[in-house]
């Protein structure tokens, strides 16, 4: 069959229709959807368009060509802000106003003072390059992940048609026989443009579809995923997390946790106040839930008052009763209600409910997402059980230590408040001489109603929680405090060692605190050491290497602590400004009965001495042990052998004892 231009006019018919009608189609169907709506428009207008082309011969030539071009140019608008509409982008009518002002304006100067062919051309073809422009641009500045590939075929055929534009335009200008001809008359260079026309039109509104399908597709896979109500993710999706999170905690050896969440008296709002309120009200839970969360984890809706929270990555599992805790407090909180029973018209409601939490861990709890939320769902029951408003963990003795470990919590921040922390001090003696030299401070917790609390039972919850660095300032500063006070009362100089945590070291300015407690106490700088054990000090070492001779400028000694249960590296020994490694107890204890802990020892303070150091060894408990160190050449020590960790006031006997027998 030949293919002459008419033909190929009424396939693009067809092609327009065909697409005015699925659209049409999708419409209905979609009401919300942005885009096909336009786009139906914008098929009538180019199938008008075409027709009016058409229809050439039949009505008046001008009548056909002023249809024809304004049709093809509002065609190509409506294009252009269905595809700003798809996309989610509001429609600044006032552009393609612009647009369709300006063309029909110089469309009817020229037709008025140049009535040629390619005048007309020229004119339809820059406004047809600028809409395909707009809309290239527009499309890629927001593009859907989803539909990348359509969008880029998308760009890749407006991209054709535009280049064909400017082809055409050239062709029109340097062909002498187009000056007089039409778009339609016949044995032109527009019959080559037309029937690729036809083809990239074709295939750009097959784009469309495609495009629509695509995202159709994602509303779909949505709806599948997500809780109407709350758009919270469903149950199936919290599975796939789940799952996947399991396979990434599996590979790097973390923990997770899986929080099922159970309103507590939601059946009795729903009863009175009717579901509408009820909907509401969980709507305001998703929200509340979901501000308390950190952005990696996730809330679902399991349906009814069932909320699940999974937590990746977490370190303990204290910080999965910690949040639960935020989130029971977060629940109890009034929630104010809009709507309440339609049956009277009051204004709103505040209205109070709780939620008790029940908690699984991966791997203790369950090692598979179905196991785990098993476990989950009978440890709320447990919370329940237990009274409503609280969380429990899968196993008892977890929920025990846990909530222990959450209240000690509490009542270390108040303990600090109420300043019922003490200062031990344990004397250190100079081995030589048998002289006390120096004391390390050590806190301890005067609880009024459990009386003296030893550091390991707090100081690790402190460490876990910051609250480690206002222990660690009060320590400093009242050992100082301390130290200023036995030289007024005559006693001869001390080195007083004061533990610095890691947490201290990486999260404030211990410089800047010491010299301030320093210059406000009044004690020598000369007399204060500080203890940082090796791990402290590895998590980075050159920040270390720059604090730790700030320090040292200061004038202040500095120590390791517990030297030999760490990296023990001689390369961080030769970099740290250091002046006295303290021997770690565990080595100490078994002398004279471990030969390996014996040579250890033995060359741990061979080491620091050719390194220029000092060395202390801690947890002195026997002569043997003294005097093996003796023997060794060790400088100092401290221990139960001379001292437990007393308060100051017994210190400060020792100190009287020594002065008075010379
Ligand atoms: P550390 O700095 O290694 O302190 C030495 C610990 O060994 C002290 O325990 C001390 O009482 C104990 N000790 C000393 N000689 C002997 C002995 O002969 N036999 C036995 N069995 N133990 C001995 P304490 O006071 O319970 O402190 C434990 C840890 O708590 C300290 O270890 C230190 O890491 C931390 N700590 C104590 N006070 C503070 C503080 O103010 N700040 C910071 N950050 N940590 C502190
Ligand atoms: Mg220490
Ligand atoms: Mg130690």
């Amino acid at each position: 069959m030949e293919f002459d231009l008419f033909t190929s006019l009424i396939n693009l018919l067809i092609v327009y229709m065909v697409f005015a009608i699925a659209f049409a189609i999708t419409v209905r169907r979609h009401p919300g959807l942005g885009g096909p709506r336009h786009w139906l428009v914008a098929c009538l207008a180019l199938f008008t368009g075409y027709l009016g082309v058409c229809l050439r011969g039949v009505i008046p030539d001008i009548l056909s060509i002023v249809a024809a071009n304004s049709l093809t140019l509002t065609g190509g608008i409506f294009l252009w802000t269905g595809i700003r509409s798809f996309f989610g982008l509001r429609c600044q009518w006032w552009l393609p106003a612009l647009f369709v002002l300006s063309a029909s304006v110089l469309l009817g100067l020229f037709m008025i003072v140049w009535p040629s062919v390619p005048a007309r051309q020229i004119i339809m073809s820059v406004f047809t390059i600028l809409i395909i422009l707009f809309a290239v641009r527009d499309v890629l500045r927001r593009r859907s992940s989803a539909l990348t590939m359509e969008t880029d075929l998308f760009i890749g055929f407006t991209g054709a048609e535009a280049v064909i534009h400017v082809i055409r335009i050239i062709t029109l200008m340097v062909t002498p026989v187009a000056t007089n001809g039409y778009l339609l008359a016949q044995n032109q260079p527009d019959k080559f443009f037309f029937i690729l026309f036809f083809m990239t039109g074709t295939t750009r509104l097959l784009i469309l579809v495609t495009l629509v399908s695509a995202r159709l597709q994602d509303e779909l896979n949505q709806l599948a995923t997500q809780d109407p109500l709350t758009q919270l993710p469903n149950r199936r999706l919290l599975l796939e997390r789940l799952k996947h999170g399991i396979d990434v905690e599996r590979r790097s050896g973390k923990q997770l946790a899986l929080l099922m969440l159970d309103l507590d008296r939601f059946k009795a709002v729903n009863d009175s106040l009717g579901h509408g309120a009820g909907d509401e009200l969980l709507q305001q839970v998703a929200l509340r839930i979901q501000a308390r969360l950190r952005d990696v984890d996730m809330v679902a809706r399991l349906g009814g008052d069932e909320f699940i929270v999974l937590l990746e990555d977490i370190a303990h599992p204290e910080d999965a009763a910690r949040v639960a805790e935020e989130i029971v407090a977060d629940l109890s909180r009034p929630f104010q209600l809009r709507q309440s029973n339609e049956s009277d018209h009051e204004p709103g409601r505040e209205i109070q409910i709780g939620a008790s939490i029940g908690i699984s861990l991966y791997p203790q709890h369950g090692t598979n997402p179905e196991l785990l939320m098993e476990q989950a769902d009978t440890a709320m029951y447990e919370a329940k059980q237990a009274g409503r408003g609280c969380f429990a963990y899968f196993s008892e003795e977890l929920t025990v230590a846990v909530r222990k470990r959450i209240a000690l919590e509490g009542r270390l921040r108040r303990a600090i408040e109420l300043q019922e922390l003490r200062v031990f001090y344990q004397p250190q003696i100079d081995i030589a001489s048998g002289r006390i030299v120096g004391a390390e401070a050590l806190v301890r917790w005067q609880s009024p109603t459990e009386g003296l609390i030893a550091p390991i039972d707090f100081i690790p919850i402190a460490e876990e929680t910051g609250l480690i660095i206002a222990i660690g300032e009060w320590v400093l500063r009242e050992t100082c405090r301390q130290g200023r006070r036995w030289l007024a009362s005559g006693f001869l100089p001390l080195t007083l060692a004061v533990n610095v945590s890691p947490q201290q070291f990486r999260r404030c300015d211990i410089n800047a605190l010491v010299a301030e407690v320093l210059a406000e106490t009044g004690f020598p700088a000369g007399q204060l050491e500080l203890e940082m054990t090796e791990s402290g000090l590895m998590d980075n070492q050159d920040k270390a290497v720059e604090v730790l001779t700030n320090l040292r400028a200061q004038g202040i000694r500095l120590a390791i602590d517990d030297f030999g249960t760490g990296y023990s590296s001689l390369a961080y020994l030769k970099r740290f400004p250091v002046d006295v490694l303290k021997i770690d107890k565990s080595f100490i204890d078994d002398i004279p009965h471990l030969q390996d802990d014996m040579e250890i020892t033995a060359t741990i303070i061979a080491m620091g001495h050719i390194l220029g150091f000092k060395v202390l060894a801690e947890g002195v408990e026997t002569q043997e042990q003294l005097v093996f160190l003796w023997k060794k050449g060790c400088d100092t020590y401290q221990g139960y052998f001379a001292s437990k960790p007393v308060t100051a006031e017994d210190f400060a006997e020792l100190l009287k004892e020594q002065q008075m027998n010379g």
